[in-house]
């Protein structure tokens, strides 16, 4: 690609990385022996334009478990099946400002507060449309597979782990049933939530993905339309607000992007228009957020003036 040695963006992101990668505060996620198997030096950089330009450092081309940020992709795809109002009935867009598996519900009508927390993905994945598990699965890959750009795997070490130990989770949906949030074979719906969160990714992955977003829902690399523009803005949307546990609401006043991590190590952060990055690094800080991406989106984000309520 077109004089990519000497792109600002290039030497940004690798002085950034040169700078942090030494810093080895955080922990690697241990609720499931495979994750605490993580390697703590991984460090991945990467940016996407919507021009489709590839700027990356480190272990970019690193796959890790996606985890959490499977949720607002399901989340678009839910919409896609039923529409805003049913998906809405279903599952608020309300921050909770409360870790990510806590099991709290809105007072009025016992629904999960939105699509980026357990609760919420969980009611989110049992509105994805097809007949059973199979197809049903099939469906949620390709929809991933769309926004990659290419085809993913998925780890079923990890799947198997999540679907033994995730009796939390259980006890969510559970509950959802009972209040009628949740409808169907919950255990179904938990295998599909457990084997999203187990697709495997790199942080060139997400960086696509991520533009992707930034793209109006077209993807870069394959110039295919991976989710519908209306989609787009409601993802984000609840990204902005959610989609960093509960360090949502700092992360927008300091970084300024709507963003989702997951405990694999992973962030995307999205200026729409502009680029998508995707970083790696699996030590995480003690609400579940990647030390290391913290502090390579906060750093570019004020290099850059990427908060987006700066004046562009
Ligand atoms: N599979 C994890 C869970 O549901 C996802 C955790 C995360 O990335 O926040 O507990």
């Amino acid at each position: 690609p077109l004089s990519q040695e000497n792109s600002p963006i290039l030497t940004c992101i690798k002085d950034i990385y040169k700078r942090y990668q030494p810093i080895n505060e955080g922990n690697v996620a241990t609720y499931i022996p495979e994750l605490a198997k993580a390697n703590p030096d991984f460090f991945g950089i990467c940016i996407t334009t919507p021009d489709g330009q590839i700027y990356q450092v480190g272990e970019s081309q690193q796959s890790f478990t996606i985890q959490s940020i499977s949720k607002p992709f399901v989340y678009g795809l839910a919409l896609a099946d039923h529409g805003v109002d049913k998906v809405m009935s279903k599952v608020g867009v309300e921050p909770t400002g409360e870790a990510f598996n806590s099991i709290v519900f809105d007072e009025d009508n016992n629904r999960p507060y939105n699509p980026m927390v357990n609760a919420g993905a969980i009611a989110t994945t049992a509105l994805i449309k097809g007949e059973g598990y199979e197809q049903r699965f099939d469906r949620i890959l390709k929809m991933f597979e769309g926004f990659a750009g290419r085809s993913l795997t998925v780890d079923e070490g990890v799947f198997q782990s999540e679907k033994s130990t995730g009796h939390r989770n259980r006890a969510i949906a559970y509950l959802e049933l009972n209040a009628g949030m949740l409808e169907g074979n919950l255990e179904e719906h938990l295998d599909l939530y457990f084997r999203q969160c187990s697709i495997l990714v790199t942080a060139q992955d997400l960086a696509v993905m991520a533009a992707t977003l930034a793209n109006n829902g077209i993807n870069p690399i394959t110039q295919q339309q991976a989710v519908n523009p209306e989609e787009v803005r409601a993802i984000l949307s609840v990204m902005a607000s959610c989609g960093m546990y509960d360090f949502s609401g700092e992360w927008l006043y300091r970084i300024g992007l709507p963003a989702k991590s997951g405990v694999g190590g992973g962030i995307i952060a999205v200026l729409p228009g502009q680029f998508g990055i995707g970083t790696f690094s699996p030590l995480l800080d003690p609400r579940g957020n990647s030390v290391r991406g913290i502090k390579v989106c906060e750093e570019l984000s004020q290099r850059f003036k990427f908060h987006l309520f700066d004046s562009h």
